[in-house]
């Protein structure tokens, strides 16, 4: 095995970060690794069930005060927190890098994508937050209006593959809605949540309006879920229906943002070229270690074979390496459990008759998790990998006949989450786009076109998940929507005599409001 690289970030640098777990204290501790050499490079407090509790207790007093600044104050804390992440860029990739093992290009997505958000909800709050005049129940007589108040306190529970975007991007309108968040990292990178939380108090985030507890999923979700007005979840489908079944037993709303077995179409008319680059990005961005990755290709058979020379030729030129510089393209996988999933999947696919275009097999020697990019094809659907989330570096090449065939089987899968679609007839492409069962699809792109049109919904159909982040509508989710209608006459209930001339009245008036409404807006 090649020496792993230093982390630039040293153990007592992180673990100083570790007193700002909530609430902070002498307990068992939980010791985090580096992926790319497997060592210790610090630890967080074990947290329990009642500290979870303290704190959701402790984060409902802060909301009190933090709901009542006005949204301008609310937004200028995470202006600041934009600029200080991009001047700060380089020690928050170290942080990240050091405890995903991924590559920095990777890295670098989230901090680009949390400074993107922080941007944009900062913009956004005040316009969706002021309470809007609706059409009232009759025309100038019922005056109403739409507010949105604050939830209470938010639940934000993250998985470790993003874990700045996934963890600190999904709670920033949360907060900017006025609310106090509890965030619940993944067990194996509460680090980079924690570098995040000090930098957003340094930028003026009060205090206990953000706190992260640190700790087993399964030990903390139960009283986080119980103690919070909304949870935010992101992870895998099995645990998303553990907390939908938690959060449904309290009444408690929530956003599930689950799996997903992504497919990539290539059409019959596409610049097979920048199909195979795009595609080389999607399937390998982050050792395939994303939610919106692509694990499945449908190629349309008159270009099937260039394709397939120029994907293998793209996939062999990535290079897979440990490095806290910005040289290679694709980092380890992030412990023993997925690595041995990812050989699984292969090994499975291979002995029922797959065949190994490029990779297949983990490479020790430049670290314990890392796996080749691979490319599989003759996959068959009694093979495990055909329709099981991989989560790793591992895509299946499928040859279709027509348009039709790529989209049926591209939507025959449980999962919903991502798509792509590769054709020089854009409009073309748009039209198959609609016809996939994916929340977002890109066309000549394979995943960051849609996800980083941040003002558009993400998000999963089907076993992908429910409800959405980003846009107007990844804001307000947060809040608790409220009419307030105030009427000037006693126009809507029938009066004490004249019942029948009542009716008669409230029926033209119907039939004159439609009138009316077909006449334009
Ligand atoms: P996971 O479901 O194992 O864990 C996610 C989080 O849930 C972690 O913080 C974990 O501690 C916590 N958790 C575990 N058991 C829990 C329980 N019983 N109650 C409450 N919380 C619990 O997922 P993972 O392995 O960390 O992440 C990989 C999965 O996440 C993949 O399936 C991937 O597709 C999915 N994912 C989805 C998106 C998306 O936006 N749709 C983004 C990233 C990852």
């Amino acid at each position: 095995m090649t020496d792993s690289p230093v982390p630039p970030v040293t153990s007592a640098q992180l673990e100083s970060l570790a007193h700002l777990v909530s609430p902070d204290g002498s307990r068992e501790q939980l010791l985090v690794r580096a992926p790319y050499d497997d060592s210790v490079v610090g630890e967080v407090p074990l947290c329990t069930p009642e500290d979870v509790q303290s704190t959701v207790d402790e984060a409902r007093t802060a909301r009190s005060e933090w709901s009542t600044w006005p949204v301008e104050d609310r937004a200028a804390v995470f202006r600041r927190f934009h600029d200080a992440l991009l001047d700060r860029r380089e020690s928050l990739l170290d942080v990240i890098q050091t405890e995903t093992g991924k590559a920095r290009p990777d890295a670098l997505e989230e901090v680009l994508d949390a400074a993107t958000t922080a941007r944009y909800y900062a913009n956004l709050a005040e316009r969706a937050l002021t309470p809007t005049r609706r059409s009232g129940a009759v025309p100038f007589v019922t005056k109403t209006v739409e507010h949105h108040h604050p939830v209470g306190v938010v639940g934000v529970i993250s998985p470790w593959n993003y874990p700045l975007s996934l963890s600190v991007s999904e709670s920033i309108p949360a907060l900017l809605a006025g609310n106090a968040v509890v965030l619940k990292p993944d067990e194996g990178t509460p680090f980079t949540a924690l570098w995040a939380l000090d930098l957003l108090r340094e930028c003026g985030l009060p205090d206990t309006v953000l706190q992260v507890v640190t700790g087993e999923g399964p030990t903390l979700g139960d009283s986080l879920i119980e103690g919070v007005d909304y949870v935010s979840f992101t992870g895998s489908t099995e645990v998303g229906r553990i907390v939908a079944e938690t959060a449904g037993r309290h009444l408690t709303d929530c956003s599930l943002e689950l799996g997903g077995k992504n497919p990539l179409l290539v059409l019959d008319d596409a610049d097979v070229d920048a199909a195979a680059r795009g595609a080389a990005r999607g399937c390998f961005a982050n050792a395939g270690q994303l939610c919106i990755s692509i694990e499945r290709i449908y190629v349309h058979e008159s270009v099937a074979d260039d394709f397939r020379d120029a994907f293998i030729r793209e996939t062999q030129a990535l290079t897979l390496d440990a490095g806290y510089d910005y040289d290679h393209d694709v980092g380890s996988l992030l412990d023993q459990e997925l690595l041995e999933k990812v050989e699984a999947h292969v090994s499975d696919a291979v002995e029922k008759g797959a065949t190994v275009l490029t990779g297949g097999r983990a490479r020790p020697e430049l670290g314990p998790y890392f796996y080749e990019p691979t490319v599989l094809t003759d996959v068959t659907p009694e093979m495990t990998l055909a329709d099981e989330e991989t989560f790793g570096p591992v895509v299946s090449l499928y040859e279709v006949e027509s348009v039709s065939e790529a989209i049926e089987r591209a939507n025959d899968s449980a999962y919903g989450l991502n798509a792509s679609v590769w054709t020089q007839n854009t409009e073309r492409g748009e039209q198959v786009a609609t016809r996939l069962d994916a929340g977002t699809v890109n066309v000549n792109e394979a995943y960051v076109a849609a996800w980083a049109s941040i003002d558009a919904p993400m998000g999963g159909m089907k076993d992908s998940g429910l409800g959405r982040r980003h846009g107007r509508h990844g804001l307000v989710k947060y809040t608790e929507p409220q009419t307030v209608a105030t009427q000037r006459f006693g126009l809507l209930s029938p009066p004490k005599r004249g019942k029948r001339l009542w009716a008669d009245g409230a029926t033209l008036g119907l039939r004159l409001w439609k009138r009316l409404t077909e006449l334009g807006p």
